[in-house]
């Protein structure tokens, strides 16, 4: 499992700079744009600040293109994974000198939060509550990965995990329509689901422009996307 995982980044980091351009995202595309999609930047103001909820459609998409873990093992994992929720916050000020002075991971704890409706739901504190031992080890082989990948910045992300369901009700559904939302000290960052990384890409049928899944209109003509999930009759009469 420690192999996969180490493997998989490395591949990451080679994969997520190719783009090309095809009917379809590929698969490094859409892991490209989620992560992108998923972490909210500050860096006015001499302020480093960066919200990533890493949701369970990263590792799902980062295992499957690693291809070292089969569909069931993935799937295994997935269900590892359901109870949580990760958000990882980098949070630094930039001194005068240049130098950034980090916050600690026990100062964001207490000011981290996602919301269920508009209830405020805490961070599980990681020393008393049961964690799965799997999603703790994932946790820490990440870190040193991030640390290679960007230095000081990486060594001072911090996760976090938070429970995926209140009161027996998922808090956020990645595959439909939903909002998610993180509260951070005065940063209130909400997502629109699904993914925009997720959704297949539109035709415009008048210019032929492959389009994000989110756009109802052509933006360059005007004119209306259809989806291709409308073409299909809803219901066939019966005879
Ligand atoms: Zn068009």
């Amino acid at each position: 499992m420690r192999t996969a995982i180490l493997l998989l980044f490395c591949s990451l980091l080679i994969t997520l700079s190719s783009q090309q351009s095809q009917a379809q995202r590929s698969p490094e595309q859409k892991l490209d744009l989620l992560t992108t999609e998923t972490q909210y930047l500050d860096t006015a103001n001499d302020k480093m600040l960066m919200l990533w909820w890493i949701p369970n459609t990263f590792w799902e998409l980062s295992l499957a293109m690693d291809g070292s873990m089969g569909a069931e093992e993935i799937a295994e994992f997935m269900e590892t994974l359901k109870p949580y929720i990760i958000v990882a916050v980098l949070d630094g000020n930039m001194s005068a000198l240049g130098a950034v002075k980090y916050q600690e991971y026990n100062d964001i704890q207490q000011n981290i939060f996602i919301l269920s409706g508009e209830e405020k739901v805490a961070a599980l504190d990681r020393n008393k509550e049961k964690i799965d031992p799997s999603v703790s080890m994932l946790l820490e082989i990440f870190k040193p990965i991030l640390t290679n990948m960007l230095g000081p910045m990486g060594s001072n992300m911090n996760f976090y995990l938070f429970p995926a369901e209140l009161e027996g009700k998922l808090i956020v559904n990645e595959k439909k329509e939903d909002l998610f939302t993180i509260q951070y000290k005065e940063y209130r960052q909400e997502w629109e689901l699904p993914f925009e990384a997720m959704l297949p890409l539109k035709a415009c049928g008048q210019c032929d422009k492959k389009l994000s899944g989110r756009y109802n209109y052509c933006p360059y003509d005007g004119k209306k996307l259809v989806s291709k999930k409308e073409l299909i009759p809803v219901a066939l009469p019966k005879k």
